[in-house]
């Protein structure tokens, strides 16, 4: 059920979120949305069909040279360039939630456990976050850390919250 509300919701975007994910590490940003798309992907720097060319986007200044009036990118391109540099030896996709696989594509398709996002808001809260991120090793620390903040839509689907403990319990028993 809730995998096809998922869909039907994204049916109705015009644009995806996009991202540049490590598929060696399995650690992901954000790529900047729009601004990605026009720079990056119509400008012809990246596809969604071939491994990113890092030293492509290091000199595509137009990506690069953003406008004051857009702080989140401001905030977020360091990151991005941090994360390109740190991974550029690995193999790096840029695509959306469905290319990398942190959109469900079936019921019971748990592949979006398997990531960590670096940069960026939007599946943020992912089992190897709580685990890499905030320090969490109890179980019962995520329970309460959800109890009070807005949890993340997994949490409201009891086998995507099974399956999201036993990765986390396997992250921390390592
Ligand atoms: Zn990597």
């Amino acid at each position: 059920m809730l995998v096809a509300d998922l869909k039907r919701r994204k049916h109705r975007l015009k644009m995806n979120n996009l991202y540049f994910g490590c598929t060696t590490c399995h650690i992901f940003v954000d790529a900047g949305y729009r601004h990605a798309y026009w720079t990056l992907e119509d400008a012809g720097v990246v596809s969604r069909s071939t491994p990113v060319d890092v030293h492509a986007v290091f000199d595509a200044d137009e990506y690069w040279d953003v406008d004051a009036e857009w702080p989140w990118l401001e905030n977020l391109l360091p990151a991005v360039r941090a994360f390109l540099k740190a991974h550029q030896n690995h193999e790096i996709r840029f695509g959306d939630g469905d290319e990398l696989g942190l959109t469900p594509m079936y019921d019971g398709d748990y592949r979006l456990f398997d990531w960590l996002m670096e940069a960026g808001k939007v599946y943020q809260e992912l089992p190897r976050y709580y685990v890499e991120r905030m320090g969490f090793n109890r179980w019962d620390q995520v329970v309460e850390h959800n109890r009070i903040g807005t949890p993340p839509w997994w949490w409201h689907d009891d086998e995507y919250r099974d399956a999201a403990k036993q990765k986390f319990l396997s992250l921390v028993t390592k």
